[in-house]
């Protein structure tokens, strides 16, 4: 039976069957049907939320906890199940699906935790006999807009800190990865939300996430998503004067020093580079290699590319899943193609591969001899594609790391002190890792970057208040 999805707009399920959800892994494999929101309901979702703000985020923090616990207990107990629908809709393997289902159970305890936590501050005024509450309050309606490379973590490290601060939401997942979405949304219904206070439209972004843009109804919105998306959630908040939040892009650098253990370098690159496809916003996709352990270090990539098992996602020997879909899969393959075109030299990998069923299926692809310059090492790609650009010492490294406009993450593979105490001092990026890949993060701490990357509070952990309170300035004189 393949399953249809709805809506859920002020606690009713809505919608007719209007988009299809198929496996990257098996064209003929159908996850399910959907809705696609038009705006008009996107507008209804936005006047639920609205309405429910007052009650929610007067209930008292036991309410929020109680809701947020009971979803992270029945994620938790159904793991396997959710994260198998997640590989199969977005193509990651089932190790990393399963891994992120745990994960985003894992922030629901956080938050839950964290309703119980919130406090504020009393200051003496400079006047006598007047006391000064610093406290933080809802902001109010939330707008969250997500994409598709983490289809249960990201809605979850945004609806869990929106909620746990007494938001409500209106929440537009990516078209790709429905399934994941519409499981989280169907599991906080049933753990006891009143009606109104989380509101799933899926649809288009053109569409229904266009509509929440143009809404003078949102009182923030958070993005995550491409720098072009990006532009445009800015610019429709500012017009609207709400407030708002971007992760974006990453070109993230890892630097391979000659005095690096050359095992714990190449377990990072590849790691860092290929797992999840490539497909994640901290993904190293630059090598920055120094002269001296350069020749050894590509090597021993393309020894490790060479064993890299390219499959079904489902399958369990599987290491790196598909391409998402056809249109990521041909910037990947047009990006390759510049890449040559500008010089590089594809020393490994690049091309389709064919499996047992029809996917989109592309062996991981190394370049060597780039430049910093080069397009392949300036922009996006967002697909298991990563450049080595070879330098002389650390200080050129460096130099190369921070030459970029993005600033999500890096990494640097050493083991001196001094290099690698400097590399965290002066990487321009939000997130540094010595001797660990660029991708993979804890989630009770901040996440997010610098320049063309982030904007806006961090994600995560305690630092998420900063997004989805407010802070109000109360003085009281007592006589
Ligand atoms: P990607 O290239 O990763 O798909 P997008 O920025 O296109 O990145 O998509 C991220 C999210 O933004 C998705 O949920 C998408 O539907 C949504 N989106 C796309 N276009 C718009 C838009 N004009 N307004 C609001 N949301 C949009």
């Amino acid at each position: 039976m393949i399953p249809f999805r709805k809506n859920l707009i002020d606690g009713e399920w809505v919608g007719d069957a209007g988009s299809r959800n198929i496996n990257p892994s098996n064209l003929d494999d159908l996850v399910g049907e959907y809705a696609s929101g038009d705006a008009e309901q996107a507008r209804q979702a936005i006047a639920a939320a609205k309405a429910a703000f007052p009650a929610w985020s007067r209930s008292g923090v036991l309410a929020r906890h109680a809701v947020l616990r009971k979803a992270s207990d029945e994620i938790t107990a159904r793991k396997d199940e959710i994260g198998r629908a997640l590989a199969r809709e977005e193509g990651k393997t089932l190790v990393e699906g399963i891994g992120e289902t745990v994960r985003a159970a894992q922030i629901f305890d956080f938050f839950a935790g964290e309703t119980l936590r919130l406090s504020g501050e009393l200051v003496p005024s400079v006047r006598p006999g007047v006391g000064v509450e610093i406290t933080r309050e809802a902001v109010g309606v939330v707008g969250i807009i997500t994409p598709w490379n983490f289809p249960i973590a990201i809605p979850a490290w945004k609806i869990a800190p929106a909620l746990a601060y007494g938001n409500t939401i209106v929440f537009k997942p990516a078209e790709l990865v429905p399934e994941s979405a519409w499981t989280i949304v169907d599991i906080l219904h049933r753990a006891g939300l009143p009606k109104g206070v989380l509101n799933l439209v899926m649809g288009k972004g053109s569409v229904v996430g266009q509509a929440m843009l143009d809404s003078p109804d949102l009182n923030a919105i958070t993005f995550t998503g491409s720098v072009g998306t990006g532009k445009r959630v800015a610019a429709a908040s500012v017009e609207h004067m709400r407030k708002y939040q971007l992760e974006m892009g990453g070109k993230n650098p890892l630097v391979v020093l000659d005095d690096a253990d050359l095992a714990v370098a190449v377990d990072c690159a590849i790691n860092g580079a290929y797992f999840s496809t490539g497909q994640r916003c901290t993904a190293s996709s630059r090598l920055v290699v120094t002269d001296g352990i350069h020749d050894r270090f590509v090597d021993a990539m393309k020894d490790r590319l060479a064993k890299l098992v390219v499959g079904d996602a489902l399958d369990a020997k599987t290491q790196i899943g598909p391409v998402v879909d056809q249109s990521q899969l041909k910037q990947d393959e047009d990006y390759i193609a510049i890449g040559r075109q500008e010089g590089a030299d594809l020393a490994f990998g690049g091309e389709r591969l064919d499996r047992e069923t029809r996917g989109f299926y592309l062996q991981p692809a190394l370049f060597t001899q780039a430049t910093n310059a080069m397009r392949i090492s300036r922009e996006e790609i967002f697909g298991p594609v990563a450049n080595v650009i070879r330098v002389k010492d650390y200080d050129e490294a460096l130099a190369v790391a921070n030459d970029t406009p993005f600033g999500l993450t890096s990494g640097i593979c050493t083991s001196s002190l001094k290099h690698a105490t400097h590399f965290k001092r002066n990487s321009e990026a939000g997130m540094v890792m010595v001797n660990l890949p660029t991708a993979g993060v804890d989630f009770h701490v901040p996440f997010g970057g610098r320049k063309g990357s982030s904007y806006g509070p961090r994600e995560q952990g305690r630092y998420a208040a900063e997004f989805y309170t407010t802070v109000k300035t109360a003085y009281t004189f007592a006589g």
